[in-house]
């Protein structure tokens, strides 16, 4: 997450000047909180664990997860149109035109990948068929299907279906259109989400940020912070809770198989049989990995990439993760794995004990 927040950086500081949204409920529900998301600017993006906290000028907030297979893009406006597949779904896309004039209007197309060579201008001021749908004052809205863009306004009552220029993906849930690029939000899977709130403050002090344990990819981690959440559950195998928030935060099952590998520790040893210097082996185990990770990229399995679309290389870094069968890097015993919680772990029987 920490590499993909890097990723996106790079807009904050952009006014957002139209968003799409999939017309998935977790979406659409959101759609008059997206509505006053327009003409607002990104401020900035913190990470806590695996979330990714939105703030914008206007004092809203934003809480993103990218769920099993959520994944950012970013694009300079030029190339939207040129690289995205077609869309196969229905979309809605509100742009925010108020005190816009055509040819702004125009470029905003253009900038959404819609082909403008012969841009019927009267379809844009003069309106010519009936309204589909209930706009707020002053705001256009678009609506997205397989054929095209339909146009509608309050002021002018205006729809126009435009020869697209396929540019959504199926699985594209969000996209945001910024003074200078596109950031893009595709997931296949579904399980991310990206939820709107009125005030940054009350996504801050939700109680699932506020108990989150220290930070794996935290400079000054709190080791004896982690040991004492860690020893609330003495009776828990010590794999089990490497993946658990309160204890320790933004450590996926990647992580947590390379530094048990590391810190020598058996996955399934009981926390209350650790001693003192064992968690904190593991403890510096956990940050090495963090920190390998995000001098590599990230990793890229299960359709990870970063902001920018390109693949992680941490993968060719891996110790025992992935490794089922394959040498122990250290003792070249076989490497086992085993599903535990729904979750593969992977260890050297010699060498972690
Ligand atoms: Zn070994």
């Amino acid at each position: 997450m920490e590499i993909v927040r890097r990723g996106l950086k790079r807009i904050t500081g952009q006014t957002i000047r139209a968003i799409a949204y999939s017309n998935r409920e977790k979406y659409s529900q959101q759609a008059s909180l997206f509505s006053d998301l327009l003409g607002t600017s990104l401020r900035q993006i913190v990470r806590r664990g695996k979330w990714l906290l939105f703030t914008f000028e206007n004092s809203m907030g934003a809480l993103n997860h990218l769920g099993m297979s959520g994944r950012w893009f970013v694009y300079e406006s030029e190339v939207i149109g040129q690289d995205l597949a077609s869309f196969s779904k229905s979309q809605t896309l509100l742009v925010d035109f108020r005190g816009s004039s055509i040819t702004e209007k125009l470029s905003l197309f253009e900038k959404l990948g819609f082909s403008v060579e012969h841009p019927p201008l009267n379809a844009l001021s003069h309106g010519n068929t009936s309204v589909s749908s209930n706009p707020v004052e002053g705001q256009e809205f678009f609506h997205l299907n397989k054929h095209g863009a339909k146009i509608s306004t309050s002021r002018k009552e205006v729809t126009h279906e435009f020869s697209a220029h396929p540019f959504f993906s199926p699985h594209i849930q969000l996209m945001f259109i910024l003074d200078g690029s596109v950031a893009i939000f595709e997931d296949v899977r579904t399980f991310g989400y990206f939820r709107v709130y009125s005030n940054s403050q009350t996504m801050f002090s939700l109680p699932s940020l506020q108990e989150l344990g220290p930070d794996i990819l935290d400079k000054a981690f709190d080791i004896k912070e982690f040991e004492k959440r860690l020893k609330k559950y003495p009776r828990s195998v010590i794999c089990a809770k490497l993946l658990d928030p309160k204890v320790i935060a933004g450590c996926g099952n990647i992580y947590r198989n390379e530094a048990l590998f590391l810190a020598k520790l058996n996955p399934f040893r009981k926390i209350g049989n650790l001693d003192k210097s064992e968690i904190h082996r593991l403890a510096k185990a956990l940050v090495q990995v963090g920190a390998t990770a995000l001098n590599y990229g990230g990793s890229s399995i299960q359709s990870f990439a970063n902001a920018e679309g390109a693949r992680g290389r941490m993968q060719e870094r891996f110790l025992v993760y992935g490794k089922a069968g394959f040498p122990c890097p250290s003792c070249s015993s076989v490497i086992q794995k085993t599903k535990f919680q729904q979750r593969s772990v992977y260890w050297c029987s010699q060498c972690q004990e």
